[in-house]
């Protein structure tokens, strides 16, 4: 299935210069978006995961269906504040400022075998940030599942050493 006919490239949003990829009218097929976590899981299964992570929020969209598919947990990263109990964190640059991860403190054993996913892989900050979290707790992340890389922004020189699966690429 060609999965870029289901992304809609919107021009300077959120802000000039940058070419928002908008995955929901993915999202909005149920045949496509079954399609793609499809892809997601069969990697998953060979990497024999014992858990999913993904930022929010649209590392959900693409990690729930996965971890639900193959009966696994899924563990949420989210911004500072969000999560109610003792969490870990972690500090990132963003293009302007900096923004901190958090993730429970009991949310992986060490030594689960992790799979992270998210929506798109664009500088790569976000998915290194998540990476820290995971291996802080011991976690050993055996994979990072995308829709989407903008190979342009090169991320994927932040994830030297680690298996990267990319279903769509720009
Ligand atoms: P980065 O940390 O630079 O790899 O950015 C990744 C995060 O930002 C992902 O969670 C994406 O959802 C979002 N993102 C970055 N650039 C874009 C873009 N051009 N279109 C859509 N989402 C983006």
């Amino acid at each position: 299935m060609d999965y870029k006919n289901y992304i809609k490239i919107v021009e300077d949003w959120p802000k000039e210069g940058i070419q928002f990829k908008d995955i929901t009218p993915l999202m909005d097929n149920g045949k496509a978006y079954k399609a793609a976590v499809d892809e997601i899981v069969e990697y998953a299964r060979q990497k024999e995961i014992d858990i999913v992570v993904g930022p929010e929020a649209r590392g959900f969209i693409v990690g729930c269906p996965v971890s639900y598919a193959l009966e696994v947990g899924f563990a949420p990263v989210r911004k500072e504040g969000k999560l109610p109990r003792e969490v870990i964190k972690v500090d990132y640059g963003l293009e302007y400022g900096k923004n901190v991860l958090t993730i429970h403190k009991d949310a992986i054993k060490a030594g689960q075998r992790v799979l992270i996913t998210d929506d798109l892989l664009a500088t790569g900050g976000t998915i290194e940030a998540t990476i820290n979290l995971v291996e802080q707790l011991g976690g050993v992340v055996v994979g990072c599942a995308f829709l989407i890389e903008l190979s342009y922004l090169n991320g994927l020189d932040k994830l030297e050493g680690y298996d990267v699966l990319t279903l769509m690429r720009y």
